[in-house]
């Protein structure tokens, strides 16, 4: 029987970790199938407070493990949650499985503190999936930027990750279309500024993509835009596409018998709290936040969660 099982390694769950880990509830936290999380994925971060030249993502998180192991955390890699089931006795029966694997195994705690995020969404445009992973598609610059180097890119959306993207891909790719469906980008100022100043971004407003076009390779060589004013159709020649169109929340094996869930599929808390309706878990991070969704209000209410989930046990 464990204190408290955290579900998830980005900065909620590592957060939740060095809190928990400090006392003395010598937390274990289950990394699922990307460990550190989304930051990992992310280039350069620069709005982390304590780093003022900015650091890059997998460092970041890499330190958040450290940090979490050195209080005693025990982290159990490449395990992901199938179903969290509550027991008679008011404790948590954790069903997983291996990432790479099917041997199934129940672990039991009398706390459960859900960190598992959010993922990159896709389109789901008929045949998208065949494409993803080596053949054109991704949605992360940070992974596959480099295999583009010398040949035209698009990125679709016009969030904050889009420009980022954009800005991080202008370094490999010879030419980037950021394609945004409107004709003015959701992102904070000075990102969005940063990408429309670019020389090798050019933006392409009020389109939709709505098909992929393969080479002989198999490979993608081009995309078919829709014109969102007036639904006229274009091709444009890139070689890859990243996708930068939002998240969807990681709760599938949360039922909402244990806790809400927004029609998005977010977790919803008691309001100003990270507890949920269920007494012993608590959910943190991206999974349950629609609004922030940065790296350091995840950390925080990872902070919340251990500190809450520790009033909770030292009750029991
Ligand atoms: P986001 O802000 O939700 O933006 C998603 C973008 O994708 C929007 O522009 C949206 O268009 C577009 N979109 C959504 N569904 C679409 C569809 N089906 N087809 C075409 N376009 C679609 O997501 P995000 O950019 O991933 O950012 C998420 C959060 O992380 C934000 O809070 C952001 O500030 C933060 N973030 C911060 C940093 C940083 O500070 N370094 C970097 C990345 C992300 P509409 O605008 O028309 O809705």
């Amino acid at each position: 029987m464990e204190n408290i099982i955290i579900i998830g390694t980005g900065p909620a769950g590592y957060t939740a970790a060095i809190y928990a880990a400090r006392a003395e509830l010598s937390p274990v936290i289950l990394t699922g199938s990307q460990p550190g999380g989304q930051l990992t994925t992310t280039n350069e971060v620069e709005n982390f407070p304590g780093f003022p030249e900015g650091i890059m993502g997998p460092e970041l998180m890499n330190k958040m493990q450290a940090q979490a192991e050195r209080f005693g955390t025990r982290v159990e890699f490449g395990i992901e949650v199938t179903d969290v089931k509550k027991n008679d006795d008011g404790t948590f029966a954790v069903h997983t499985k291996p990432v790479f694997g099917e041997e199934q195994k129940v672990m039991q705690a009398r706390s459960v503190i859900v960190a598992s995020g959010a993922t990159a969404r896709y389109l789901g445009i008929e045949g998208e999936e065949q494409y993803i992973g080596g053949r054109g598609l991704t949605a992360c610059a940070v992974c596959d930027g480099a295999f583009y180097k010398g040949v035209p890119v698009a990125v679709i959306g016009g969030g904050d990750s889009a420009c980022e993207e954009a800005d991080f891909l202008t370094k490999y790719a010879s030419k980037v279309y950021l394609i945004h469906r409107r004709d003015s980008l959701r992102a904070s100022k000075i990102m969005a500024k940063r990408a429309m100043e670019h020389d090798k971004i050019e933006m392409v407003w009020n389109s939709q993509l709505s098909g992929y076009k393969e080479g002989d390779s198999g490979n993608i060589n081009a995309v078919v835009l829709e014109n969102t004013v007036d639904g006229s159709e274009s091709e444009l020649a890139v070689e890859g596409v990243f996708m930068a169109i939002g998240h969807t929340p990681n709760t599938d094996f949360l039922s909402e018998e244990l806790v809400d869930k927004d029609e998005s599929g977010y977790a919803i808390p008691i309001p100003g709290k990270t507890a949920t309706k269920t007494p012993g878990i608590f959910v943190a991070g991206d999974v349950a936040d629609t609004v922030y969704r940065q790296g350091i209000t995840a950390a925080g209410l990872g902070c919340a969660a251990a500190l809450e989930a520790e009033k909770f046990l030292s009750g029991h």
